[in-house]
């Protein structure tokens, strides 16, 4: 257990076995036995492994052990495969916390509702319009409306996505990745990305989720999951309303100020005015050509949509702590803080005399 877990965090901390062992003070031969099992560190290295890889000593000992399966990328061409080693190695480690918090709930607990496609959804996907009407069955039968998603990681986790959120620095060569555990649909956004960015990247999974299986030949589903992303974050009948039915020119300002109500980009909101025959299509390429050339595709102006955050973990971990299913120190490490830092969230920053 323990060689592995070494692997795994070395190559998520980003490390070759020299530069670990030179932070450790061993050589990287005696990392190689480490990792291959054939030898030990004694305690005091184990504690500078543990430093030198920002993990926990516990983490190599930890049992639980997930496994992430059909995992689809949304990367640009050219990341890095020692990026995604990292993040993989990020994942799998909150994907572990996870199973080892559930695993504390009783079986008549469920503290997290099992992901279900309701069976009324049409069983074959043949035109994009098709895409805009199970995009809005999604909506209907998730009670959303037609007005803006405020939280997507909380709808889809209310849902039993599992969303992590990883912190690995990915410098915009990293949108998220998707997979399952067991039968757990998992999706991974960035941190580092802005927040209409992120909310994108989980309307694409959710549309790999829906779509997978039902679409025809022809529908490409990479293409299919960005239609749907933007027909599930601002439906046609919104954009309609917002922007009105058929325009002849569109202020920037307008589309800055919808990214704001609905949370999704300028660029994506051009995107579906087209999809939506408010603009034509020579108008919409003539809009996508004036962004280019601001350089509005990398980066939009104006604030940032801001960043989505995920609660329920934390929430979860609280809630075995009051139910009494785990102690203190339990939730600490789950949470991966210390214990005094525990204390003091616990208490919400109240002293101790103050409260009791
Ligand atoms: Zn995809």
């Amino acid at each position: 257990m323990f060689a592995e877990r070494l692997v795994l965090a070395r190559k998520a901390a980003g490390l070759s076995m020299s530069a670990l062992g030179l932070e450790v003070g061993v050589s990287a031969n005696a990392i190689k036995k480490y990792e291959h099992g054939n030898n030990m560190p004694t305690s005091k290295n184990l504690l500078k492994l543990a430093k030198a890889l920002n993990v926990r000593s516990e983490y190599f000992f930890r049992p639980i052990k997930v496994n992430l399966e059909g995992v689809e990328y949304r990367k640009r061409a050219n990341a890095p495969q020692k990026l995604l080693d990292k993040i993989n190695g990020d994942v799998m480690e909150q994907a572990e916390r996870w199973a080892e918090l559930l695993g504390v709930y009783p079986d008549s607990v469920t503290p997290v509702p099992q992901f279900i496609l309701s069976e009324s959804l049409p069983d074959r996907v043949t035109t994009l319009n098709d895409i805009e009407a199970i995009a809005d069955l999604m909506r209907q039968q998730w009670s959303l409306g037609l007005n803006p998603i405020h939280d997507m990681v909380d709808t889809l986790e209310s849902k039993g996505i599992m969303i992590i959120n990883t912190s690995v620095e990915v410098k915009k060569k990293f949108d998220g990745l998707a997979g399952k555990i067991e039968s757990t649909p998992v999706v991974v956004i960035s941190s580092h990305q802005p927040g209409d960015r992120q909310r994108f990247t989980l309307a694409h999974e959710l549309g790999h989720l829906v779509l997978h299986d039902r679409l025809a030949e022809g529908l490409e589903e990479e293409k299919a999951c960005n239609h749907f992303a933007g027909a599930f974050l601002l439906p046609k009948q919104a954009i309609r309303e917002h922007l009105g039915v058929k325009r002849s020119a569109l202020e920037a300002q307008e589309l800055f100020m919808l990214k704001h109500e609905f949370g999704i980009s300028m660029m994506s909101i051009l995107f579906r005015a087209g999809q939506c025959g408010i603009l034509s299509e020579s108008q919409q390429r003539g809009y996508y050509m004036q962004f280019n050339k601001l350089k509005w595709r990398t980066q939009e102006p104006g604030d940032p949509y801001p960043n989505e955050e995920t609660y329920l973990f934390k929430q979860l971990v609280y809630r075995a702590l009051s139910e009494e299913y785990i102690g203190e120190s339990k939730s600490a490490e789950l949470l991966g803080i210390s214990l005094s830092n525990f204390h003091k969230e616990r208490k919400l920053g109240v002293t101790s005399a103050a409260i009791n």
